[in-house]
């Protein structure tokens, strides 16, 4: 991956959002105990930013000491989990589930799969729900959630929606 890259990305309602303006190292999934509950998830996608190439463009991050190393950060208003920070570290992971353009980055390692579920692999093969006959359960333009770019006001003025 270029280290020219930039990234965007944020919390589902908006209120955080940030920035990278480099490269992400060491995209990959962890399965551990902590990060299954940091994510309510099975596991959680992280990579690495250099701290200096980080910049937090919008909101105050919340945090919680997950242990004596490790902060995770999150949205104190919707609760989406964004960061897991060794404060002494040059760089901060973030979750690349809270990019803008999530696709872009392909995880490329997998971590701690002593906690994985054992039937992960199955998940892909679970029958699938028909498709809904119209887009009224696909992300509408009238829901609360920021859009997948950075915004100069949001929520936008009610004359604006
Ligand atoms: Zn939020
Ligand atoms: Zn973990």
């Amino acid at each position: 991956m270029s280290a020219t890259e930039n990234f965007s990305g944020g919390c589902q309602c908006g209120a955080v959002r940030y920035r990278i303006d480099g490269g992400l190292r060491y995209p990959h999934v962890c399965h551990c105990r902590m990060c299954q509950k940091a994510s309510g998830n099975y596991f959680m996608p992280l990579a690495a930013s250099s701290r200096a190439q980080f910049e937090l463009t919008r909101g105050e991050v919340s945090w919680f000491q997950s242990s004596d190393q490790v902060r995770r950060g999150f949205c104190g208003r919707c609760g989406t989990p964004l960061f897991y920070d060794l404060p002494d570290a040059d760089f901060i992971n973030i979750t690349l589930g809270s990019l803008d353009e999530p696709e872009r980055v392909i995880p490329d390692a997998q971590s701690n799969l002593v906690d994985k579920m054992h039937w992960f692999a199955d998940l892909d093969g679970l029958p699938v729900e028909p498709e809904p006959a119209s887009d009224e359960n696909r992300v509408p333009v009238n829901n609360r959630q920021h859009p997948d770019h950075d915004t100069a006001e949001w929520p936008p003025k009610e004359s604006e929606i």
